[in-house]
């Protein structure tokens, strides 16, 4: 197993049980969002690295994880 996806598992439920201190909220999440997605579609680890506190958002915000899920389907569209 290939552990390395954190968008599933014991770790995503922990961060959307307690607020993040790096989730930069809503406004700013929506700020990058354009450029996280492109970052996600061409390499998701990297994206995250560069950008964690918009991925620490993004895993405990439902409305802006489904924002990124639909500019994800418009790049790969
Ligand atoms: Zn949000």
């Amino acid at each position: 197993m290939d552990a390395t996806d954190g968008s599933e598992g014991p770790a995503a439920l922990d961060r959307f049980l307690r607020t993040d201190p790096a989730d930069v909220g809503c406004g700013e999440a929506m700020a990058v969002l354009h450029v996280y997605a492109e970052l996600v579609d061409r390499d998701p680890a990297q994206a995250e690295a560069q950008y964690s506190g918009v991925a620490a958002h993004l895993a405990a915000c439902g409305p802006c994880a489904e924002d990124l899920a639909g500019l994800l389907a418009a790049l790969r569209d």
